[in-house]
C-alpha cells in the first residue's frame, strides 16, 4: 500500500473509533442519568409517602414534577451538547479529509513533474551531446550532414530554452513580490512574431490559417505575452498529432483584444476543462501521455493573463479539437 493511502486508511480508522467511543459515551451517560432518576425517584417516593398526610397522589406531586424537569434538562444537554459536539467533529473530519487528498494529489503531480522534467532534459542533452561528438570524431563529414547535426542541435537547444523559461516563470509567479512590466505591446505583431518563429523552428509540419487585425494594443509584458501565446501555439500543435490545421484569429471585441487558437487535434474532455489549468496538471489518457510536456504551461497562461486583467477559456472545436480563446482589454 502507498505511503500516503496508509495514512488516510489509519486516519479513518481514528476517525470511526473517535466516533463509535462518543456515541456510546453518550449512550452510557443517558443510561446513568436515567439510573439516578428512578433513584431519586424512589426516594423521593419514601419521603413523600412517610411525610404524606393528605392522600395525595406522588405523581402529581411537585417534587416529582420538579425531578422530571431536571432529567428531561440532563437529556437535552446531553444529546444537544454531543450532537453539537458531532457536528463539530464531522466538520473537522471533512476539512483533514480534504487537505489529506490535496497533500496526495500535490505529491502524485511532484511525482509525475519530477518524472517528465528528468525525460524533458535527457533527451534534447543526449540528442545534442551525440551531434557533438559525431562531429569531433569525424572532421570530414559531409557539409550536408553536418549542416543537418547543427540544425537538430539547435532545435533541441531551442526546446531546451523554451523549458527553462516556462520553470522559471512558473517560479516568478509563484513569488507574491513578482509583478508584470507595464508597456504598451502591439498584441498583432507579437502574435505575429510568435507564430513566425514557431514556422521557423518547428519539426512538426502543420497548415496555419491567420487572421490577425493589426494594431490591437495593449498594456502589459511583453515577454510574459510571448510566453502565453507561445505556449497555447505549440500546445495546438503538439496536441494535434500530424495533420495538425491551426487556426489563428486576433480581433477587436467589445473593448478587449480576443485572440483565438483553434485546432482539429485531440480535444479536452469537459471533466478535464477546469483541471487542465492547475500547476503540473496533465490529461492522464495514453495518447497525452505520449507528448512530452511538464504541465505547467496553462498554468502560466492563466496566471499571466490574470495579472494583464485578462482572461483565458476553452471549448471544444467542430467537428474535432480545441479552441482556447484569450481576452485582454485593449488601450485606445
Ligand atoms: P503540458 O503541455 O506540458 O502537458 P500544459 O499545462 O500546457 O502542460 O497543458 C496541460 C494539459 O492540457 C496537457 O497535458 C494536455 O493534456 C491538455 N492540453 C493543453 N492544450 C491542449 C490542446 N490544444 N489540445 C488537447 N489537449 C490539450
Amino acid at each position: 500500500m502507498i505511503k500516503g493511502h496508509r495514512s488516510i486508511v489509519i486516519f479513518y480508522l481514528l476517525v470511526g473509533y473517535i466516533f463509535i467511543a462518543f456515541l456510546w459515551w453518550m449512550l452510557l451517560l443517558y443510561n446513568m442519568s436515567n439510573e439516578s432518576f428512578s433513584e431519586k425517584r424512589d426516594l423521593l417516593q419514601l419521603n413523600f409517602s412517610y411525610k404524606n398526610a393528605s392522600g395525595m397522589s406522588f405523581e402529581k406531586s411537585d417534587d416529582l414534577k420538579l425531578l422530571d424537569e431536571e432529567r428531561k434538562a440532563k437529556t437535552y444537554m446531553i444529546f444537544g451538547e454531543g450532537s453539537f459536539f458531532l457536528i463539530v467533529l464531522l466538520v473537522m473530519t471533512w476539512m483533514m479529509h480534504s487537505s489529506l487528498r490535496r497533500e496526495a494529489s500535490v505529491a502524485q503531480q511532484q511525482k509525475n513533474f519530477l518524472l517528465s522534467i528528468s525525460h524533458e532534459l535527457r533527451s534534447p542533452i543526449a540528442a545534442s551531446k551525440v551531434a557533438l561528438q559525431t562531429m569531433e570524431k569525424y572532421r570530414e563529414l559531409p557539409d550536408e550532414k553536418r549542416v543537418r547535426l547543427i540544425h537538430n542541435s539547435l532545435h533541441d537547444m531551442e526546446r531546451l530554452h523554451g523549458l527553462v523559461e516556462n520553470l522559471l516563470l512558473a517560479a516568478k509567479i509563484e513569488d507574491h513580490n513578482f509583478s508584470i512590466g507595464h508597456e504598451s505591446c502591439d498584441l498583432s505583431e507579437i502574435v505575429l512574431q510568435v507564430i513566425q518563429k514557431l514556422k521557423e523552428t518547428s519539426e512538426l509540419k502543420f497548415d496555419l490559417t491567420m487572421t490577425i487585425e493589426p494594431g490591437l494594443m495593449v498594456i502589459g509584458d511583453r515577454s510574459g505575452l510571448v510566453s502565453v501565446i507561445t505556449n497555447l501555439v505549440e500546445n495546438a500543435l503538439k496536441y494535434s498529432g500530424k495533420q495538425a490545421k491551426i487556426d489563428v484569429t486576433l480581433c477587436a471585441e467589445n473593448g478587449s483584444a480576443v485572440l483565438r487558437i483553434a485546432d482539429n487535434g485531440l480535444g479536452i474532455p469537459d471533466a478535464e476543462k477546469k483541471k487542465i489549468f492547475r500547476k503540473f496538471y496533465r490529461v492522464g489518457n495514453e495518447e497525452t501521455r505520449k507528448t512530452k510536456g511538464t504541465g505547467l504551461g496553462l498554468y502560466i497562461v492563466q496566471r499571466i493573463l490574470a495579472m494583464h486583467r485578462g482572461q483565458v477559456s476553452v471549448q471544444d472545436n467542430n467537428p474535432k479539437g480545441t479552441i482556447f480563446k484569450v481576452t485582454l482589454p485593449i488601450i485606445n
